[in-house]
């Protein structure tokens, strides 16, 4: 086996089902033993990567219950501000338009009316 075979190889010596030969090729060639080396570091990482991750404990559960309560309050308080709006937007229409049907039924008196003597 040649240098320029270890790619071709290397994946399987990986998954440790290399042949003889390979092995035989990397208790010679130091830089394709570092080369396999670095490989197999960098699969140990991934395959830390790959693991299962650690669950939560029961008090994780419990605080993230509590924050998420604590933000449906949070959220309770805005909305009910909201709807608070929404009403006062209402009642302003709703003053304004009795405003002008009252300003629109009672005229202004006459201009006459208001020729009062000057003091
Ligand atoms: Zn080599």
């Amino acid at each position: 086996m040649k240098c320029a075979d270890f790619e071709r190889y290397c994946e399987d010596w990986l998954s440790g089902v290399a042949g003889e030969e390979f092995e035989a090729h990397l208790r010679s060639c130091d830089r394709c033993r570092e080369a396999a080396g670095d490989l197999a570091g960098t699969r140990a990482l991934f395959a830390l990567f790959r693991a299962d991750p650690p669950e939560p404990s029961q008090g994780f559960w419990v605080r993230l219950e509590g924050g998420l309560t604590e933000a449906d309050r949070k959220a309770e308080f805005w909305t009910s501000l909201t709807l608070a709006a929404q009403r006062a937007v209402v009642a302003l229409g709703v003053l304004a338009l009795g405003l002008g049907l009252w300003i629109w039924t009672h005229p202004a008196p006459p201009v006459a009316a208001f020729d009062a003597p000057q003091t």
